[in-house]
């Protein structure tokens, strides 16, 4: 029909809108169409009953929802007076229900308010008054176009939920669950079961289930749960790889009781790469339900819960991947419970076992010297014997120790029928092992043990991926071990050291004691001796002879160094028993007093002995015994490392709250590497002077160690040839020192 002859004939439409805009759109969009348009717009029951009585229109346009009434009973009132024209009802407030009371109410078509429908309006129009002119009713074609648009609208529900699914989730089982109860909650079919291929490929396992029976995947019965993938309908799906409907009636599932039995069931496979890695299994009760555009969705559902099978793989692959290189990283360092077989072992059993999925894991230590094993630690899964203890000699395992020792791994599929563990297959047998896998851990050259997995559920075939995990693990044990045993032997070397420096200072403690002792027993008889010289010498005996003037000296010189020798001796011995007792000393007084002793001895060596004292000096903290050896000492080696000509000057000043005591020479001076250790025990820069002058070396220490007792320090500065500077600092004896030495 020509567009020319529609325009000339005139055109007068009931137009029955509360909506101002949507009128005047009406309006705009008809009168493009319709050149002799007359419409009277109804906002009214009044003005609406006046144009029923007059008659004076060939259609009616009429929203459903209107302030007077509504526009489903405005259609029966005008069917009621006018039954052949046609009534359109353009909402926006229908549904489905309204549009299908409205049919049978006699409504002539029906489109929902929008843009587009705007646009269609005045071609309804037009076919409408047509058809009643010509005494025609037209088909419920636009009811159908809104079914059609309801059911695409479900479809892009239903697929935009289970994008959403596959987007959020990485768990293989909350996302087929999830994708089960969307599929059911769309379609309502009394089943739907979501299975995934196992690894082997021969077994569908029911990993998401809704419906109304109770086989979800964790209460299904086993048969329902694990499906033999040769199973009719599934095999369909495996080799046509499209869905397959079987018509006949169901009865592969158990059902609950007084529950028909399903009408049809559908099988989409889920492919990957072509390749079958699930099925999607639903049951209807009427067969029409699974209709081409229903099978084409549920195909589109399946390629996307593929990609969420194949995005939770990935996943998991790579958290596996993280769990081994973590397992890896932890074996040298033994866990970080320190270096310690038991641990390590026990530690790296542990988290092997939960990546494998075996039902046992287990290590068994070798040992080539007696030719015997025995299996020391072992993970099992529950119900499953660990069979420590387990022990025998070689002979009893011939073909696994004898391959071992090759440094390949042993793997067997089947314990029962493999003809290389015909000599050991009764202890498989009697352990429950149905597939075993067996990785060497060699020490050096030497087997050093085994690492083995056993499945006693199920034969299980040994992935490559698995042997290689194993033999990771087996290769980083074996760098454990290599630490565990340096590290014995370190511990070893450190135990027998410690042994030999617990000798030591014993030895050093009886040592100690032994010259204590001698020391002690020369004390006086060198006493004696001393003062005898000094009468000899003073002439207290009698005159001496001019030629026994010179031995006489030689004696009484000898005997005073041996005297401060012992006393020295005594001294830093005392004190490491039983700490000197601290009084207040004045250093000025003591350092006067020792020049004065050394005078003589200065003029002798042709030495000039200077002294500066600062006066009103306070005392300081100490043992008058203690200070006299220090400034013995001190003098004693300046004048014995000074060449004759030379300078000694004694100073004793205050600085803050210190007293310094310096002593200077002009003498050998000692090299700079040695400063330091001339405070040492027992050290002297050099050995030939102890020919010369005697000493043993404990002068200085016992200086620094007396000086050190009472809070101070002592420092030397020195410059060979040009001589040396020896500072003792000791603090100011306080009030409160006073008080609490109970002076
Ligand atoms: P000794 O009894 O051997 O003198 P000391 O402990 O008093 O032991 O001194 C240790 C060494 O330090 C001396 O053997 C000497 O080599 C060096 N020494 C000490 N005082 C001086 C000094 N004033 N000048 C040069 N060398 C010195």
């Amino acid at each position: 029909m020509g567009r020319s002859d529609m325009t000339v004939q005139p055109l007068r439409v009931l137009l029955l809108d509360d909506n101002p805009d949507d009128r005047s759109a009406v309006v705009r969009t008809l009168r493009r169409e319709f050149f002799n348009l007359h419409v009277e717009q109804i906002t009214d029951a009044e003005s609406f009953e006046r144009s029923l009585e007059t008659g004076n229109f060939d259609v009616v346009i009429t929203e459903h929802q209107l302030s007077w009434t509504d526009g489903l009973s405005a259609l029966r009132t005008i069917k009621a007076a006018w039954p052949s024209r046609p009534v359109v009802m353009f909402t926006d407030a229908g549904s489905e229900e309204i549009a299908v009371a409205a049919m049978k109410a006699g409504m002539d078509d029906y489109l929902p308010k929008s843009p587009r429908n705007l646009e269609h309006l005045p071609a309804v129009i037009r076919v409408t008054t047509e058809q009643a002119r010509h005494g025609q009713f037209p088909p419920n074609r636009n009811l159908r176009l809104l079914q059609s648009e309801n059911q695409q609208s479900r479809t892009l529900s239903l697929l935009v939920e289970v994008s959403r699914i596959v987007a959020t989730s990485l768990d293989v089982d909350t996302l087929l669950q999830d994708v089960a109860e969307s599929i059911h909650r769309h379609f309502e079919y009394p089943a739907v079961r979501l299975f995934t291929l196992d690894d082997e490929g021969q077994t569908l396992v029911l990993r998401g289930y809704s419906g109304i029976s109770a086989d979800s995947p964790k209460s299904a019965a086993p048969e329902v749960r694990r499906q033999p993938i040769d199973q009719s309908t599934i095999a369909c799906a495996n080799h046509i790889g499209k869905s397959h409907v079987a018509s006949e009636t169901i009865t592969d599932h158990p059902r609950p009781a007084g529950l028909v039995p399903a009408q049809a069931e559908v099988c989409i496979p889920i492919l990957d790469a072509g390749s079958l890695i699930g099925v999607i299994e639903l049951e209807s009760n009427c067969e029409a339900d699974f209709d081409e555009r229903t099978l084409s969705l549920l195909e589109t559902v399946a390629d996307t819960v593929s990609i969420g099978l194949r995005n939770a793989r990935l996943y998991e692959e790579s958290q596996r991947r993280l769990q081994e290189l973590t397992l890896l990283s932890r074996i040298p360092v033994g866990f970080g419970a320190g270096l310690n077989f038991d641990a390590l072992i026990s530690g790296t059993l542990k988290e092997l076992h939960e990546l494998v999925n075996a039902d046992r894991t287990y290590f068994v230590t070798i040992d080539p010297e007696t030719l015997t094993w025995e299996r020391d630690h072992a993970q099992v899964a529950p119900g499953v014997e660990s069979r420590v203890g387990l022990a025998g000699t070689f002979a009893d395992m011939p073909v696994e120790l004898k391959r071992l020792s090759t440094g390949k791994p042993f793997a067997v599929f089947d314990t029962t029928f493999d003809p290389r563990v015909d000599k050991t297959r009764d202890m498989y047998l009697s352990q429950g092992t149905q597939s075993t896998l067996l990785v060497p851990v060699q020490f050096g050259k030497r087997l050093y043990g085994a690492l083995g997995c056993d499945y006693c559920r199920d034969k299980h075939v040994w992935r490559p991926d698995e042997i290689r995990l194993l033999e990771a693990v087996a290769r980083q044990l074996e760098l454990a071990l290599d630490n565990l045993h340096l590290f014995e032997e370190v511990r070893l070397r450190a135990d027998e050291l410690a042994a030999a420096l617990t000798r030591l200072e014993e030895l050093d403690r009886l040592k100690d004691k032994f010259i204590q002792n001698v020391s002690h027993e020369l004390r006086s008889p060198l006493a004696i001796v001393h003062g005898y010289v000094e009468m000899l010498q003073a002439g207290e005996l009698g005159e001496l002879q001019p030629e026994q003037r010179k031995p006489v000296a030689i004696i009484a010189r000898r005997v005073r160094m041996l005297s401060d020798l012992v006393q020295d001796i005594t001294l830093i011995l005392e004190a490491e028993v039983s700490p000197p007792t601290s009084e207040a000393v004045r250093l000025d007084e003591l350092a006067q007093v020792a020049v004065e002793d050394f005078q003589l001895a200065a003029e002798q060596a042709e030495l000039a002995l200077c002294v500066e004292i600062a006066p009103e000096l306070p005392p300081v903290a100490g043992s008058p015994d203690y200070m006299r050896r220090v400034l013995d000492n001190l003098l004693g080696n300046a004048i014995k490392f000074t060449s004759a000509g030379g300078t000694i000057t004694v100073r004793v000043w205050r600085q803050e709250e210190q007293v310094l005591l310096e002593v200077s020479d002009t003498g050998v001076g000692i090299p700079p590497h040695q400063l330091e250790r001339v405070f040492e025990r027992f050290y002297q820069v050099d050995r030939s002077i102890w020919q010369r002058y005697g000493g043993m070396g404990l002068g200085l220490a016992l200086v620094k160690e007396t000086v050190e007792t009472y809070g101070g320090h002592v420092t030397v500065e020195s410059q060979v040839g040009e001589g040396s500077t020896f500072t003792v600092m000791l603090p100011i004896i306080t009030n409160s020192d006073f008080e609490n030495a109970e002076l």
